[in-house]
């Protein structure tokens, strides 16, 4: 099947209309007419070649939602209308360790990407910034009815990304939460957390979205560029979820976490972050990293973010306008998830 697509040709060219093709629908296969994209930070560290050297063309988008238009002959978990979803992955071995653990994220011989990844038949992964997408059943979501679907897209990366660090350190009643940069991944881990329960803390860079912060669910809003707010905030989090995109002070962040708190990384920049060991000493503290989540666990953070009617922030895009909006991520100026309505790939 050759279905339209938007595509990187290069690590510095714009992104360019195309044509990719998808594989026919085997027996445990669901095609999924994709009805909407979002556009995640990694999607521009990946074309821009931020992680390492990538195949080109390459269509990158993780955050795919759509509806099912064909399922194979021995597909049982979704049927031809369904409302589904796909995130940052489409398979994994299986039977390694943490795949039998339910946590095939972190599959032992790499899970297969959504995009950028070399699949079970030896070709590279297309991801969700075209019309049509083929996957492997179990790695398919369904997506509440109640949440919009223009809107649902980002919480297969977004979503999951901030949902699975929060729910593993115990964010809720009780504990003070400290979200840094407030983008796509932010915002959701905002929401997120309140809807927990925690008392929740946004640290951006300035105060220009302190509103809109306020409003999705943060009690406390600090600019980091202001060398008072250290000061003020030391030894006070429980949890630090770091989602800034480009290296950072560690120390100055991780000198916020009282006794026991850990500072969790899920921003990805490509360079090495250093930190002084002593500054773990103090106050017992941690650092570390998460990676998205398992299709479980998205399954569960797609049925939480229902029940307590949570949706991403997005700005609705047409395809033309992949570019700009990439500039516009890169300032850190969006109101919080770009999302592609895919009926504009023609
Ligand atoms: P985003 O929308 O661009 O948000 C990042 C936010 O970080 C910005 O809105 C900005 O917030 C802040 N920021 C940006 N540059 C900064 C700088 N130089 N110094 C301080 N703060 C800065 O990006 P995203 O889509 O949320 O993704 C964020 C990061 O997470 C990316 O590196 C992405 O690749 C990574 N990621 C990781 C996983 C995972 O599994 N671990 C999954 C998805 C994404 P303020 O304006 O509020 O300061
Ligand atoms: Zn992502
Ligand atoms: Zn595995």
């Amino acid at each position: 099947m050759i279905v339209n697509a938007y595509a990187a040709p290069s690590a510095t060219e714009p992104l360019v209309p195309t044509t990719i093709e998808r594989r026919d629908v085997g027996p445990k296969d669901v095609l999924i007419e994709i009805k909407y994209a979002g556009i995640c930070h990694s999607d521009i560290h990946t074309v821009r070649g931020d992680w390492g050297a990538i195949t080109y063309p390459q269509v990158v988008g993780h955050e795919i939602v759509g509806v099912v238009a064909e399922v194979g002959s021995e597909v049982t978990l979704h049927q031809v209308g369904d409302r589904v979803g796909v995130g940052c992955m489409v398979n994994s071995c299986r039977e390694c360790d943490n795949c039998l653990a339910g946590m095939e994220q972190y599959c032992l011989k790499g899970n297969v990407g959504t995009y950028a990844s070399v699949d079970v038949d030896g070709s590279i992964t297309q991801g969700g910034y075209s019309t049509h997408v083929v996957v492997v059943e179990d790695f398919v979501l369904r997506v509440p009815e109640s949440i919009p679907f223009d809107a649902a897209a980002p919480l297969l990366c977004a979503g999951i990304t901030t949902y699975s660090p929060l729910a593993h350190w115990n964010a809720g009643p009780g504990k003070k939460v400290a979200v840094v940069g407030m983008g796509g991944l932010g915002h959701m881990a905002v929401k997120i957390a309140h809807a927990m329960g925690a008392e929740v803390t946004v640290l951006s860079q300035s105060l220009r979205k302190q509103d809109d912060g306020l409003k999705l669910g943060a009690d406390h809003y600090y600019a980091t560029s202001d060398a008072d707010t250290f000061k003020q905030l030391a030894n006070t989090f429980d949890l630090i979820i770091n989602t800034v995109s480009a290296p950072l002070d560690l120390d100055a962040y991780l000198r916020l976490l009282r006794l026991d708190g850990t500072l969790v990384n899920v921003g990805a920049p490509a360079e090495a972050l250093p930190l002084h060991v002593f500054t773990l000493f103090g106050n017992r503290r941690s650092f570390a990293g998460s990676g998205i989540g398992s299709i479980g666990e998205t399954q569960e953070m797609l049925d939480f973010c229902a029940e307590h009617g949570i949706a991403p922030e997005t700005e609705l895009i047409t395809a033309d306008y992949i570019n700009e909006a990439y500039e516009r991520v890169l300032k850190s100026d969006v109101r919080y998830r770009f999302v592609i309505d895919t009926a504009s790939l023609v």
